[in-house]
């Protein structure tokens, strides 16, 4: 992780569930339902599958055993955690960007592929084989762009999401039932599943990016269109049509550090940090690209304001996120090949 706290984008975001959405509960599934009753009857009444909450065990079984359960799940406190929003929003990216992507050549690492001769190996499995011969390099100069902002086994991430919280009770609990088919015979057999999911609900959520790269910018902005478009899906049941989200709100801060307000509205990475020591040093130490002065990109309206001694905030409108993000650039082309992650080389 980079010592020196440079800057800060921080998205508070509001998603309303426009189709049912379920984050499975993990403590509620068919072993849980032989636990708690051996009665088939009973269990034919019982829900299958329920949306994740932040009630007790206890809680959950009382409620799935209630004589009503649907009211009684209606009433538990339902959230989205942070690990399911950042899990849908890391493979979003990897999937619009592997689409720029050259097969031949990979850049973009598949964080599930642990073959070593495999051109996708993840970063995770490369760089730990790496350092039993290197002890010297610095993981995010070898990560590749996903990973070095959601970072791996060996790099801290550069992100960071909170759980989504429910805005009051918005939405309702919805029942819908899946028949059950059986694989060998390719027929409907036993009684139908019911799965609880939530509809029309809307959850907030933050997503912190710190000392960000101008191309981070980047893919929060594809990532914050691709929202907007209603692109991405949470969840499961995705082949249902579970999960589909609309983006119902959002406020966009900027941050940077240091004893003085920024002179101006440019957008600057770690790279482009204004005191030139500092810039070369996360360009040497991390392998990060600098754009040049004439590229930069500056926001069009807003003041800073001093929220402590060393941290200015500009809040930025989407509209005006929306119009600067695409000026700058991704720069994937100059993200190293994935097959130089395994090679140790003089620089380290
Ligand atoms: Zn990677």
């Amino acid at each position: 992780m980079l010592m020196h706290p440079y800057n800060e984008l921080r998205l508070d975001l509001k998603i309303k569930a426009v189709s049912p959405l379920l984050i499975k509960e993990s403590r509620y599934g068919q072993a849980d339902r032989e636990r708690l009753t051996a009665d088939t009857k009973k269990r034919e009444v019982m829900p299958n599958v329920i949306p994740i909450s932040r009630a007790t065990q206890a809680e959950i079984d009382r409620a799935v055993m209630n004589p009503n359960p649907f009211t009684a799940v209606e009433a538990m406190p339902f959230y989205l955690p942070a690990a399911s929003l950042r899990g849908v929003c890391r493979s979003h990216l990897e999937r619009v960007l592997r689409t720029f992507d050259n097969p031949e050549d990979p850049r973009i690492c598949d964080p599930f592929e642990d073959a070593l001769n495999n051109p996708t190996l993840s970063c995770s499995t490369a760089l730990t084989e790496r350092r039993k011969t290197d002890a010297e390099f610095h993981p995010y100069r070898h990560s590749c762009p996903v990973c070095r902002l959601f970072g791996s086994t060996l790099q801290a991430s550069r992100i960071g999401f909170s759980d989504g919280e429910r805005v009051g009770k918005t939405g309702r609990l919805v029942q819908r039932e899946h028949v059950r088919i059986d694989r060998r015979k390719g027929s409907v057999t036993g009684a139908p599943l019911k799965f609880l999911a939530l509809e029309d609900a809307e959850f907030t959520f933050t997503i912190t990016l710190s000392n960000f790269e101008l191309s981070h910018l980047v893919l929060m902005g594809v990532m914050l269109g691709n929202l907007k478009g209603g692109n991405l899906t949470f969840g499961s049941g995705r082949s249902k049509g579970y999960g589909r989200v609309a983006l119902a709100g959002s406020a966009i801060h900027l941050r940077y550090f240091g004893l003085e307000a920024p002179a101006d509205r440019i957008l600057r990475g770690v790279a482009e940090h204004t005191d030139p020591r500092w810039s070369k040093w996360f360009q040497e130490r991390y392998g990060v690209q600098s754009t040049s002065p004439e590229k930069l990109v500056a926001l069009e309206r807003g003041d800073w304001k001093q929220e402590t001694p060393w941290r200015w905030e500009l809040p930025i409108a989407l509209a005006d996120f929306e119009a600067a993000w695409p000026k700058l650039s991704l720069n994937l082309a100059g993200a190293k090949p994935l097959a130089d992650r395994l090679v140790a080389q003089a620089h380290g």
